[in-house]
C-alpha cells in the first residue's frame, strides 16, 4: 500500500544543511527510501495517481527534502506516456557541462517550494555527472535539456541551494536573451 513521503517545505532547516557522502553498502532505511522516492515521484506523474494520493507533480526529490541529510537524489524522468526512467544518483559530482545555458519556459517547480515562484533560473543544457548506483558501482550520466535541469536542480539541494536562490530577486527575468528558453 502506498503512502505519500513527507517531503520538507522550504522553511525547514533541514533542507539547507550539509549533507554527507554515503558509504556502501546503503543501509535498509536508505534502500527503502530510494524505492519510496520512485514510487512517490513516478505515482505524482500519473495523472488518476496522483488525485487519489493527493500529490503535486515532480521529477526529483533529493534526500535532504524528505529529512535525511545525505549526498544522493532521484529523478524519474517520462520518455514517453507513463515510460519512465529512473535514475538514482549517489555522492554525485558534477564533472563538465556545456557553455551553453538553458531555463525551463514554465519556470522551476519544487516539491519543496509551496508558492509560485516567477523568474529565470540560468541552468547548462547539458552535463556529466559521475556518482554511485545503489549497489555501490560508479556510474557516468549524461543529460541534456530538461533532464539535465532536472539534475542540476536537485543537485543543488546537496548543497543547500534552491531554485529561489538563482532567480535575481531585483530582476527576475534578467539576462533572458542570453539564454535559450526549452
Ligand atoms: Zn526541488
Amino acid at each position: 500500500m502506498f503512502k505519500p513521503i513527507k517531503i520538507l517545505d522550504e522553511n525547514d532547516p533541514i533542507v539547507r544543511e550539509k549533507n554527507i557522502d554515503v558509504t556502501f553498502p546503503l543501509s535498509k532505511e536508505d534502500k527503502k527510501m530510494i524505492q519510496h522516492m520512485i514510487d512517490h515521484l513516478t505515482n505524482s506523474q500519473i495523472e488518476e495517481l496522483s488525485i487519489k494520493y493527493d500529490l503535486r507533480p515532480g521529477m526529483g526529490l533529493a534526500a535532504p527534502q524528505v529529512g535525511i541529510n545525505k549526498n544522493y537524489f532521484v529523478v524519474v524522468h517520462e520518455v514517453d506516456e507513463q515510460v519512465f526512467d529512473n535514475y538514482v544518483l549517489i555522492n554525485p559530482k558534477i564533472v563538465s557541462h556545456s557553455e551553453e545555458l538553458i531555463y525551463a519556459s514554465t519556470g522551476e517547480g519544487c516539491l519543496s517550494v509551496n508558492r509560485e515562484v516567477e523568474g529565470i533560473v540560468p541552468r547548462f543544457a547539458r552535463v556529466t555527472i559521475e556518482a554511485y548506483d545503489e549497489d555501490g558501482n560508479k556510474i557516468r550520466v549524461r543529460a541534456r535539456e530538461e533532464l539535465a535541469i532536472a539534475f542540476q536542480h536537485e543537485f543543488d539541494h546537496l548543497n543547500g541551494i534552491l531554485f529561489t536562490d538563482r532567480i535575481d530577486k531585483d530582476n527576475p527575468f534578467k539576462d533572458k536573451d542570453k539564454m535559450r528558453m526549452i
